[in-house]
């Protein structure tokens, strides 16, 4: 853990992810949060030792503060009338196959933006703060996009700025390229921004090039990206890109479709792959904010997000999960992932056998384009 950080890591979540959510065939209707949850309680992972944090629910005067006034009244007014307006639907994207309006759905999105920065306010601390309820990175100002109605890591590093925080590092590694919280950003010269995703896949930005005003770094990824690349391009680019920008707190997007077996794209990471950066990115700063993003299948989802937070708080994985444990990944459904196609160990195992193998010339590519730029900067 880092040398300043003395306090336990805080998990917070809040019931609503289990009372509400997206319905019939959305890819994100799925037990996501609930499944976390179930298999850290299972396990012993939380309980009265690390137990979770109800997070708040953001109000108006909150969200004001990135999401425009027309926008919110129009997803209320959406949400009142249980669909929204064919002009709503146009300005705002709202009420569309990929954004639809469901109930509670303003409380779900206020309540992800209201515990990342919640979660702010503990790594503020000097602490690590665990919200994989968050991570909606495609919010915009003005309308929702890819599954994202709020963007609650663009609220999380807000706060850790209003909070004193001078150099914020975010650092994306959801298979999507992380544009909201680009954007946001995009030229401020406090907020580095650092994602990789996988190239060619929606929503098409965050070509290798593009700074986006200064600032950003991107690294677009070749689909069945494995272990061995992933940990390259950490120790080649983004750990060097993070610490040259000197950053005294650390935002990050995980994901979990970037995993092997997720439906929506195509990169093969396994989840000890994921843990192990993640872990090496909260040592870059004594305020570390963890956040969850996408992830479409329950099981690669459910088993790296619970396995995150026994990494994070030092707790043994067992080799093989006791009954109960096991009986929350059976009980998972998934219409997008077909039967044969479901490893028979994500119902009995945490932990994913590494995947590495080649490091493609692409990669190495990559890795000295932005190695370069990172230097050229450190000068
Ligand atoms: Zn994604």
């Amino acid at each position: 853990m880092h040398a300043e950080r003395a306090m336990r890591p805080v998990f917070i979540s809040s019931p609503i992810y289990r009372a509400t959510g997206y319905a019939g065939n959305h890819p994100l209707a799925i037990p996501r949060i609930g499944t976390v949850e179930r298999l850290c309680a299972g396990l012993g992972w939380t309980g009265p030792a690390h137990p979770i944090l109800d997070s708040p629910k953001a109000d108006r005067a909150l969200l004001l503060r990135f999401h425009s006034p027309d926008y919110l009244d129009a997803l209320q007014r959406a949400e009142r009338a249980g669909g929204a307006s064919a002009e709503d639907r146009a300005r705002h994207q709202l009420g569309t196959l990929e954004n639809p309006i469901f109930p509670g759905l303003w409380d779900r999105a206020a309540t992800s933006v209201g515990g990342s920065v919640l979660a702010a306010e503990i790594a503020h601390q000097d602490r690590i703060a665990y919200h994989p309820a968050g991570g909606t990175h495609h919010g915009r100002p003005d309308r929702a996009s890819g599954f994202c109605y709020f963007n609650d890591p663009v609220f999380a590093i807000l706060r850790l700025l209003d909070l004193g925080r001078r150099r914020v590092v975010y650092v994306d590694l959801d298979a999507h390229h992380g544009d909201g919280v680009e954007a946001a950003f995009a030229g401020d010269p406090r907020v580095r921004t650092i994602s990789m995703h996988e190239a060619g896949r929606w929503p098409f930005t965050g070509l290798a090039h593009d700074r986006a005003g200064g600032q950003a770094c991107n690294l677009p990824v070749p689909a069945h990206l494995n272990d061995s690349e992933f940990d390259r391009l950490m120790q080649g680019a983004i750990l060097p890109l993070a610490r040259a920008f000197h950053p005294d707190a650390v935002v990050i997007t995980m994901g979990a479709d970037a995993l092997r077996g997720d439906p929506l794209s195509r990169l093969d990471l396994s989840n000890v792959a994921l843990w192990q950066a993640v872990e090496a990115l909260v040592q870059l700063a004594p305020a570390a904010v963890v956040l969850g993003g996408g992830g479409y299948n329950p099981w690669t989802l459910g088993r790296a997000w619970a396995g995150m937070w026994a990494r994070l708080t030092g707790q043994a994985i067992p080799d093989v999960l006791p009954a109960g444990a096991q009986a929350v990944l059976a009980g998972l459904d998934c219409d997008l992932v077909e039967p044969e196609d479901r490893d028979p160990a994500w119902e009995t195992t945490i932990r994913d056998p590494r995947n590495d193998g080649p490091v493609r010339p692409e990669i190495a590519a990559l890795v000295a384009r932005q190695r370069q730029a990172a230097l050229t900067e450190e000068v």
